[in-house]
């Protein structure tokens, strides 16, 4: 419950995407006090739209005056003049409605000098072990054999081959075999994939590994407290401490103190 948040953490993560979820898991396993604060709200599997009529009243549109819809809904199209991004808004962010696939950047990303030197020199060390991290966490797996073959593939794979490009199945963040009571490494009830198709308007079969079946409960699991449907406004300084204000949707505006090492 909202009214549950303290006033002061040595850790406020906003958001629980792949950046929040991250640093929340990481934070708290290192024993600091962590919250972490979520604008959309908590799905469980069986709680994503299952009919246009559902998914309609969980669109939001944000323009750059003002946003159309719940500011709380599922799924945010982001529309500007240069660029319009989909993106999620709930516990686990875009992982609850993105296509899956994991796949590590290509070289060139981080070798461009757009980048810090400190990270470009960090490629074949802390980068490399950030991904055996997330691998470990996110457990990517390509789409079994043993699973039922898909047209599209088959169309994608006849494609590359014909432009003379070498095709493989990438690695999917899904749940393909079943686990020991299937209970997940976080201890998340998650079972193995029915091939239903709907992972971009979110898994209703506990198949998907979102960041709320991975990071987000090993958070948890480490101290973390987590607080959906409270909107961050801004952070301001103020002395040794940084203020984060917030709106707890549909119930007004406060504010939260927090150490400033950790902002
Ligand atoms: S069960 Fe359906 S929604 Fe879930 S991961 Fe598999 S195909 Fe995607």
């Amino acid at each position: 419950m909202p009214s549950e948040i303290k006033p002061h953490y040595q850790v406020v993560v906003i958001g629980s995407g792949y950046g929040g979820s991250i640093a929340a898991s990481r934070m708290a396993r290192s024993g600091l006090k962590v919250c972490l604060l979520e604008r959309g709200k908590e799905f469980r599997p069986g709680e994503f739209p299952n009919t246009e009529f559902e998914a309609a009243r969980e669109i939001s549109i944000t323009l750059p005056e003002l946003t159309i819809g719940s500011s709380s809904g599922l799924y945010n199209l982001h529309v500007d003049e240069d660029i319009n991004v989909l993106t999620g808004c709930g516990l686990g962010g875009t992982s609850l409605i993105n296509a899956n696939v994991a796949i590590k950047a290509e070289p060139r990303v981080f070798e461009c000098t757009c980048w810090p030197k400190q990270i470009r020199n960090d490629i074949h060390t802390l980068i490399e072990e950030g991904y055996t991290r997330a691998q470990e966490m996110l457990m990517p797996r390509s789409y079994p054999d043993s699973y039922p073959a898909l047209a599209k593939a088959k169309a994608l794979e006849k494609s590359a081959l014909d432009m003379g490009y070498p095709f493989y199945k990438p690695e999917l963040t899904v749940t393909f075999e079943a686990f020991k009571d299937g209970i997940n490494h976080v201890g998340m009830n998650q079972e193995p994939c029915v091939c239903c198709g709907d992972c971009v308007s979110g898994c209703n079969y506990a198949a998907k590994n979102t960041l709320a079946m991975n990071y987000l409960p090993d958070a948890f699991n480490f101290g973390a407290e987590i607080f959906t449907q409270v909107s961050v406004s801004h952070i301001a300084q103020k002395d040794k401490q940084y203020e984060v204000y917030y709106n707890l949707l549909h119930e007004g505006r406060e504010s939260l103190h927090t150490q400033e090492t950790f902002l």
